[in-house]
């Protein structure tokens, strides 16, 4: 039988991006983690090579469509056309280019990286970075206070979107990106003083 680990026990990983670094938000963005309760356990600042990206980033056909599929629904509701831009409207074409993209953006300064444990930690922490693209995110989410950059925006510019911050999407995601970013050792536990008090 499965051991099922209790909700708390759940971490997730965040990556302060280059702009997140570059616009002075790192403290800011953690500080939305831990106010919230959710508790940092591995935190270091690094500059990434494009081959670690490449292997952060998944590379399956179903991922690379679903970044395509993003930016034409995104260019549905602001009426622009894929096919002038990228030559295709076939979604996983689009994702290819995007993905490349990424991959400048991802390595263009220093990022953060962070394992972040708490209840539904995932979720949580997916929920304070906000939507994917910034214009859409809701604000007082952390993409929705600080950026209002979108796909039709960053496309014409042939860029990724500065959205500030990576999270893990699910807890398979997440146990990908802790073994991928973090050795054993470098990830701690401690008690937050008001844990007794809030959980
Ligand atoms: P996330 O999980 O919310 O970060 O979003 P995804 O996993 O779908 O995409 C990864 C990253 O690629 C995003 O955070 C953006 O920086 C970038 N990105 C996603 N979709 C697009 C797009 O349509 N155009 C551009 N230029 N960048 C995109
Ligand atoms: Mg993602």
């Amino acid at each position: 039988m499965a051991v099922t680990q209790h909700p708390k026990e759940e971490k997730t990983v965040v990556l302060i991006k280059p702009d997140g670094v570059k616009r002075g938000l790192i403290g800011e963005i953690i500080s939305r983690f831990e106010r919230r309760g959710l508790k940092v356990i591995a935190l270091e600042m690094f500059q990434p090579k494009k081959d670690q990206i490449d292997e952060h980033y998944p590379k399956d056909e179903a991922w690379i469509t679903r970044i395509g599929q993003k930016t034409i629904k995104n260019y549905q509701t602001y009426g622009a056309d894929p096919k002038k831009e990228f030559g295709s409207e076939d979604p996983f074409e689009i994702g290819k280019i995007v993905r490349g993209w990424l991959m400048d953006y991802m390595t263009s300064g220093p990022l953060v990286k962070m394992v972040v444990r708490g209840i539904h930690a995932v979720n949580m922490v997916r929920k304070i970075a906000g939507a994917t693209m910034p214009a859409d995110a809701e604000m007082g989410t952390i993409r929705g206070d600080f950026s209002v950059d979108d796909a039709t925006a960053a496309n014409r510019d042939k860029r990724g979107i500065h959205n500030i911050v990576h999270a893990s999407e699910t807890p398979e995601e997440a146990e990908h990106e802790i073994n991928f970013w973090f050795a054993p050792e470098e990830i701690n536990d401690y008690k937050r003083a008001e844990e007794d008090i809030m959980f």
